[in-house]
């Protein structure tokens, strides 16, 4: 393999696109003649202004983003929006919460410090593996808005369509799913995602808003960093944004363009997370923890059932150069994490390095 790179499957931060990279490293000393890096440069800069509006552009056709919504660069990662969301959003201060898993739980705890959280359907019974029916939800007419965590990272599971909000504002966590289908963006008031997950390298967060929902008259003590208006009013620049994140990821928006855009992506995603499924499906030692019309096609647990047996795989898959499978401990097992730079015959290769394991320990 070129640069002896391993397949990492890290649910984050995690694997970018190799063509981004190589980009990355030839403008390292000097950015197309500026005489600098990207790191050095002033966020004032015309040559940075650029940067930042073309990574806004790129990503607006890439998701055919409504002219009415904003798109923010902050930062603090997907975490910051937990509290961000409540401190914006709540204006009755009345908010409801889906709980399907270890992400859509911290937003809850956080939301609660802001205002009344009704938690109108959960999957807890069964340790988070399914997503609950959300046709007929119980929303109170004053609900500021409804929150889902669209794609559960650790537990690895996904909505299949998305809830009936009784025309109240949608707001997704999209962080482990961002840019991996195609998106219809005015379904929602607001999408956040932290974009160490699918995009680019941490300490950033892109949400897109509804113009509407950007509000003045906040709590006084809002500190100015988390008021929406902020970053909307001054193009993301209010104070040093994450300028290397932005550029990361603005190369990153270019390249699925490049190859065709998201309608383009999902056909690789559900190709390559097939690969997978079909495999923990005809498995006799590993199983998918996930009932199947809810499995995510970036997040992939799967356990032997056995403690001793999943830790004797991660280690021998780690040793075969196949990285970061080790489940999170609220699941147990493995996990890969299969986003969209994970290239098909990095699934291919795990696959059959897990059916010979199989193999030689069934
Ligand atoms: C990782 C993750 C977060 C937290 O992201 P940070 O950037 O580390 O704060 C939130 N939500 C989801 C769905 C995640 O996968």
């Amino acid at each position: 393999m070129k640069y002896n790179r391993t397949y990492n499957f890290s649910a984050g931060p995690a694997t970018m696109p190799e063509p981004v990279l190589e980009e990355i490293r030839d403008e390292m000393m000097n950015y197309r003649g500026s005489g600098m890096c990207v790191m050095e440069m002033s966020h004032r800069s015309p040559v940075y202004q650029q940067i930042i509006d073309e990574a806004e552009q790129d990503l607006r056709e890439l998701m055919h983003i409504p002219d009415n919504y904003k798109v923010l660069f902050i930062q603090g990662g997907a975490t910051l929006q937990f509290a961000m969301i409540p401190m914006n959003l709540m204006k009755n201060g009345v908010a409801c919460y889906v709980e399907t898993g270890a992400w859509s739980k911290k937003a809850i705890a956080e939301a609660k410090k802001y205002g009344d959280v009704h938690v109108v359907a959960s999957s807890k019974d069964r340790n988070f593996c399914y997503i609950p029916n959300c046709d007929d939800l119980d929303i109170p007419e004053n609900a500021d808005y409804v929150y889902i965590c669209e794609n559960e990272t650790i537990h690895g599971v996904t909505w299949p369509k998305l809830p009936n909000t009784k025309g109240h504002v949608l707001v997704s966590d999209q962080s482990s799913m961002f840019l991996s289908r195609p998106c219809n963006v005015s379904d929602y008031g607001l999408i956040y995602a932290g974009v160490q997950k699918n995009v680019g390298p941490a300490g950033m967060v892109v949400v897109i808003i509804r113009e509407d929902l950007i509000r003045e008259d906040l709590d006084p003590r809002t500190p100015i960093y988390m008021s929406y208006k902020t970053h909307a009013d001054n193009g993301s620049m209010y104070n040093t944004p994450n300028c290397w994140a932005i550029y990361c990821c603005g190369k990153v928006f270019k390249y699925l363009k490049s190859i065709g855009g998201l309608e383009e992506m999902e056909k690789r995603n559900i190709d390559k997370a097939q690969v997978m499924y079909d495999f923990l499906d005809s498995s006799k030692m590993f199983t998918g923890t996930v009932d199947k019309e809810f499995r995510s096609l970036m997040n992939i647990p799967f356990v032997t059932g056995d403690k001793e047996l999943d830790a004797k795989v991660v280690a021998a898959t780690k040793a075969a150069g196949y990285d970061n499978l080790k489940g999170h401990k609220s699941v147990g097992g493995l996990r890969a994490s299969v986003y969209n730079a994970m290239p098909k015959e990095g699934v291919e290769a795990l696959v059959e390095f897990l059916k010979k394991f199989e193999a030689e320990n069934g």
